[in-house]
């Protein structure tokens, strides 16, 4: 595979840009990461002219893949054209609050930011806000974007800045607790109930390979969280408007938090982020309310004329049917050849989310005996229920290296583009084909 211009694009971006790239994941890719010239459909084509089969589709934005259909394109061009941005609230704005507060059941009033980053940034001090309160209880393995009061590891007992940079003071206000451990969750409000301004998690860890909650979890965080005066805050950075279609995974789960953090998706492959939730909480960011939050960007035209033409094109036109359904032939292809070739990794996934995880014997281990059929609902009806991965510690101890190896020395060959480690999930969009799948599955079958 020719790839001189990647390498030399790589040599001048590491001259002037730190590791040579704008994101930390990005440069993952080994020896370097292929650079890309031009998106197309469901594929990629690199500064060297090699075309990829793209399942990383922006990280997840791209619900509708590269090629956006004709009404997102003109609500993009209209927005660009008449002047790019106001810091002025313009009309676009107001429409795609209408549709999300419309579509999202636990969403009474929205505040649109830029990335996800920001919008969890400003949902913990939301939460701070409204409860007067300083501890946050988050998930291990979770991940809620570059900020400090998330960047955090260890447990509850013990919590330290998971980055060079960040107070140990600052990591002292938040609480990780594993994924899926209630008693985990009921000590720590226990010991710290009086002081805990919030939950927040991701329905779906979608950054520590794919782990699904077990039936009741989240019926649990609603019931503890209101017990003790805390706040429920669903990140659906991913979720949102992928899983359980335009409801997001809340709906999914029949859980309401108070508040959700969204980004991805809701700007449709442009910078964006929000916090949305009930009415009350919301109206307490300035100017309604004492919590302070602005952005020079926030609502701008551009993003918010992607975002809700994207949604409303899906709404329209049978999106969820068609990146679930392959969702489905990814996930039950894969497990079939696991069983055969790798019975110890285990196929996460919901959706149009899918993951191979290198799990070795243990948990996550996949045997010839026991096929998941059913992606990874990981309910107890599921057949595979008491070897998935419950938590971020089965994902962690899989095995990274061979997720090298295979994925960048075999797939990347193939022509496949998956997530660059280990830990992050793999996205279906609406230009994906029946083919696009085959020869994906192909290229895990020879890569295996
Ligand atoms: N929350 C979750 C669940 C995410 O997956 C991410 C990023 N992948 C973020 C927050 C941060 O979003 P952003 O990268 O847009 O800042």
């Amino acid at each position: 595979m020719n790839d001189e211009q990647s390498r030399d694009l790589y040599d001048r971006a590491l001259s002037v840009m730190p590791g040579g790239v704008n994101s930390a994941v990005r440069a993952a890719i080994e020896p370097y990461p292929f650079f890309v010239r031009k998106g197309d459909g469901g594929h990629v084509i690199d500064a060297d002219g090699n075309r990829y089969i793209d399942w990383v589709m922006g990280l997840g934005p791209l619900l509708l893949g590269h090629d956006l259909p004709e009404s997102v394109r003109a609500g993009i061009q209209r927005n660009a054209s008449e002047g790019p941005m106001y810091g002025a609230p313009s009309e676009i704005e107001v429409d795609l609050a209408e549709f999300v507060v419309r579509h999202v059941p636990s969403v009474e009033k929205i505040r649109f930011v830029n990335s996800g980053t920001e919008a969890t940034t400003s949902a913990v001090r939301l939460a701070r806000g409204y409860t007067g309160r300083n501890k946050i209880v988050v998930m291990q393995g979770g991940y809620h974007g570059a900020q400090e009061s998330t960047l955090v590891e260890g447990d509850a007992d013990d919590p330290a800045p998971s980055s060079a940079g960040i107070p140990q003071s600052f990591a002292e206000h938040t609480l990780p607790v594993p994924f899926n451990d209630e008693a985990a969750v009921r000590e720590v409000f226990e010991e710290h109930g009086d002081d805990i301004a919030a939950v927040l998690t991701e329905p779906i860890l979608g950054n520590r390979g794919i782990v699904y909650p077990e039936d009741g979890y989240h019926e649990f965080l609603r019931e503890i969280t209101d017990e003790h005066g805390a706040l429920l805050i669903f990140d659906e950075v991913i979720t949102g408007f992928r899983v359980g279609g335009l409801g997001c995974a809340q709906s999914e789960f029949g859980v309401t938090p108070d508040l959700t953090t969204f980004g991805k998706i809701v700007g449709g492959g442009f910078p964006v982020g929000a916090i949305g939730g009930r009415a009350e909480i919301i109206e307490q960011f300035a100017p309604s309310g004492p919590v302070f939050q602005a952005g020079t960007f926030s609502g701008h035209p551009v993003t918010m004329a992607a975002g809700l033409e994207t949604l409303q094109f899906a709404a329209e036109n049978g999106v969820y049917d068609h990146v679930n359904g392959l969702g489905e032939q990814l996930r039950s292809g894969l497990t079939e050849i696991l069983a055969d070739q790798a019975p110890s990794y285990t196929v996460t996934g919901t959706d149009s989310m899918f993951k191979v995880i290198f799990t070795r014997d243990g948990p996550g281990a996949n045997s010839l005996e026991e096929q998941c059929s059913s992606g990874c609902r990981q309910r107890p009806a599921c057949p595979r229920y008491d070897t998935c991965p419950k938590n971020g510690a089965d994902v962690a101890a899989a095995e990274t290296d061979r997720w090298r190896r295979i994925f960048w020395g075999q797939m990347k060959d193939q022509g496949v583009f998956l997530s660059q480690n280990q830990f992050e999930c793999q996205f279906v969009s609406y230009a994906h084909t029946d083919e696009d799948v085959e020869k994906t599955l192909e290229a895990y079958k020879e890569a295996l």
